[in-house]
């Protein structure tokens, strides 16, 4: 259901990224790939066991009781890049512990952090809602570890600033879609931070792509 999107966003990525430089086009044409072999390594580290904590206590990153041990891991399988072994370690958690989090009662609403490794949204997802009488849509924050949570889609994640005039709005356009944008991009007027804005169901392929995006564009 995403190829679709997954083709549009990696155009959109060539194009701010690339240019004509064919082989970076050809990298990220082996991005897929590369996504589906670090989730194959992330499910090769160690079980990650959390210590008790009282109920909201941070994100579950902060809990985990034998990090160092994962961090180790994760180092060894892909030859001690520090990114690399960093995104493992968050994919794990997510895969291991993350996917009950809508389930729990301590999931965040509005959370400035992912409540499963800590970082900063850079993506928020619309998702065509599923209840209520009138038709409209449910905003998550969605990290790259994977973990989606029910986010203000106007709010900025890092200053806090609030509501539709705090951005500046880009929309991406394709060919195929006409006037409906792939993606906005939102940059908040008072300290800069970048959102990326899609619509739909998005998986990590997309998400890698969306990163390259915000990396490339330049207000
Ligand atoms: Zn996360
Ligand atoms: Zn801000």
């Amino acid at each position: 259901m995403s190829r679709g999107l997954n083709r549009e966003l990696r155009e959109l990525a060539e194009e701010l990224r690339c240019g004509e430089d064919e082989e970076c086009r050809r990298d990220l044409r082996e991005l897929e790939g590369l996504v589906r072999e670090l989730d194959s390594l992330a499910s090769k580290l160690p079980k990650p066991f959390l210590t008790d904590a009282p109920q909201g206590g941070g994100p579950l990153i902060s809990r985990v009781q034998n990090l160092e041990e994962l961090r180790r891991s994760a180092l060894s399988l892909v030859e001690g890049n520090e990114d690399l072994a960093d995104y493992l370690v968050r994919r794990r958690l997510y895969l291991e512990l993350g996917r009950e989090l809508g389930r729990l009662a301590t999931a965040p609403r509005d959370s400035p952090v992912c409540p499963v490794c800590g970082r900063r949204p850079r993506v928020v997802v619309l998702k065509r809602g599923e209840t209520g009488l009138f038709a409209g849509h449910d905003a998550v924050a969605r990290c790259t570890c994977g973990a989606e949570w029910p986010y203000n889609e106007w709010l900025c994640p890092s200053c806090r600033g609030m509501g539709r005039d705090n951005f500046e709005v880009y929309l991406f356009r394709s060919k195929e879609r006409g006037e409906t944008p792939v993606l906005e991009v939102r940059v908040c007027r008072k300290c800069g931070y970048k959102l990326a804005v899609v619509w739909g169901d998005v998986d990590q392929v997309d998400v890698a792509f969306i990163n390259l995006i915000l990396d490339s564009f330049n207000v």
